[in-house]
């Protein structure tokens, strides 16, 4: 028995092991609260269901366009106008399973192996890996609590060589929360400005989940069109994690690359799920406040829960549902690392968090605050007593 050396390196997602060990616990009739998973716990909303029940009595069941139906590609290009200022035609928009397939489709596309990816830290796990998955180099680039999770633009304009290929980034970032400023979005594209050979990936999947002011799209800045894949998706916002829709606006020529990559691994995203996206897309963003309230609600609950564990450092991001603190101080005795400390809390406290050393994170737990604030309160309690109890 013998796995490619590829597939034999990669690490299997921290998420999906937490989320998989809580399960079975559960399973085994413990009470555990979850908070591993990026996902949102509020119902999708009536409209996407409509959606779907429409498109299974219509004629959605056979392969779609490998990149998206047309109308879909339509609506969203509308969509990134109307809610980011970017301009994509329909041609420059690949429709995927999830946007983690969208990311994969454009990394295969533009990294070779043995070119170089920078990745500012902490960053969602999967950049990394899928990288590494086609022999290309990921390049990490560090920060601390106190610089907000955000690596300054000299550092990451410092890991830039001329084998760099990608900077892919997250805003708001998957696991911090942090939130670039307008600023820092400038200063980020005055160095890829001086590198003709270098793309950037902005994320954008949790825009909808930006707490003070607006969320602002890095391919808007002067020169940037051309630099810039911007990924996003409906399963953040509209809670729609299973029905697996993410799509790209992109450079054409890398439209059709992913397009290309797309059309031998999966012939293009479900047909139900598309229809649902369509409906998603065109929706009003303005009905998706009472989420974004939500969640505001639920970080201050915990930001002010985590102020009375002892040595416990947060800070107080601005986006999606994710806090990252430094919990360097509960790392000791028989807790060796962030590992040891996240199996620590499931078994003493039974409550799920990430370990943060995926995410390039080493001294920290990720909290994902996507549950009622009664399980936040209950489990932040839990945590607390745990840890007092340490030895
Ligand atoms: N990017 C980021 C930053 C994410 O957090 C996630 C989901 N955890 C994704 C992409 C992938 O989302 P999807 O469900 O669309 O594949």
């Amino acid at each position: 028995m013998q796995l490619s050396p590829i597939v034999a390196s990669m690490s299997e997602s921290a998420t999906l092991l937490m989320a998989r060990r809580s399960r079975e616990l559960r399973a085994a009739g413990h009470d555990i609260i979850d908070l591993s998973l990026g996902e949102p716990d509020h119902a999708p909303p009536a409209f996407a269901l409509e959606a779907a029940h429409a498109a299974i009595d219509g004629p959605w069941h056979k392969y779609p366009p490998v990149n998206g139906y047309l109308d879909l590609r339509e609506a969203i290009s509308h969509k990134f106008e109307r809610d980011n200022g970017l301009r994509y035609a329909p041609d420059q928009i690949v429709v995927s399973t999830g946007a983690k397939q969208a990311i994969m489709n454009v990394i295969m596309s533009l990294v070779a192996p043995g070119d170089e990816v920078v990745i500012p830290a902490p960053y969602w796990v999967s950049y990394a890996e899928q990288v590494k998955l086609v022999g290309g180099v990921p390049v990490i680039v560090k920060s601390t609590i106190e610089e907000d999770w955000k690596p300054p633009v000299e550092r990451i304009a410092a890991a830039i060589t001329p084998r760099t290929r990608l900077l892919i980034f997250s805003s708001p970032c998957n696991p911090s929360g942090s939130v670039l400023t307008r600023t820092e979005h400038e200063q980020l594209a005055e160095v890829v400005a001086r590198h003709p050979d270098l793309y950037v990936i902005a994320d954008e999947i949790y825009e909808h989940i930006v707490f003070d002011g607006a969320h602002f799209s890095f391919g808007t800045l002067p020169g940037m069109a051309e630099r810039t894949i911007t990924v996003n998706g409906i399963s953040k916002a509209f809670a729609l994690t299973g029905w697996r829709i993410g799509y790209i606006g992109a450079p054409q020529w890398i439209a059709q690359a992913a397009n290309k990559v797309q059309g031998q691994f999966t012939s293009g995203a479900n047909s139900i799920a598309q229809r649902v996206a369509k409906a998603c897309v065109e929706a009003d963003p303005a009905q998706l406040t009472g989420m974004r309230d939500d969640f505001r609600r639920r970080r201050d609950l915990v930001v002010k829960a985590m102020a009375g564990i002892p040595g416990w450092k947060c800070n107080v991001p601005q986006g999606a549902f994710y806090l990252l603190p430094d919990v360097s101080a509960s790392v000791r005795g028989p807790i060796t690392d962030v590992v040891d400390l996240s199996l620590y809390l499931l078994d003493k406290a039974g409550v799920s968090l990430v370990e943060g050393r995926s995410f390039g994170a080493e001294t920290t737990l990720r909290i994902s605050y996507a549950t009622s604030d009664d399980k936040l309160t209950e489990a932040m309690r839990r945590v607390a007593k745990a840890i007092a109890e340490l030895p």
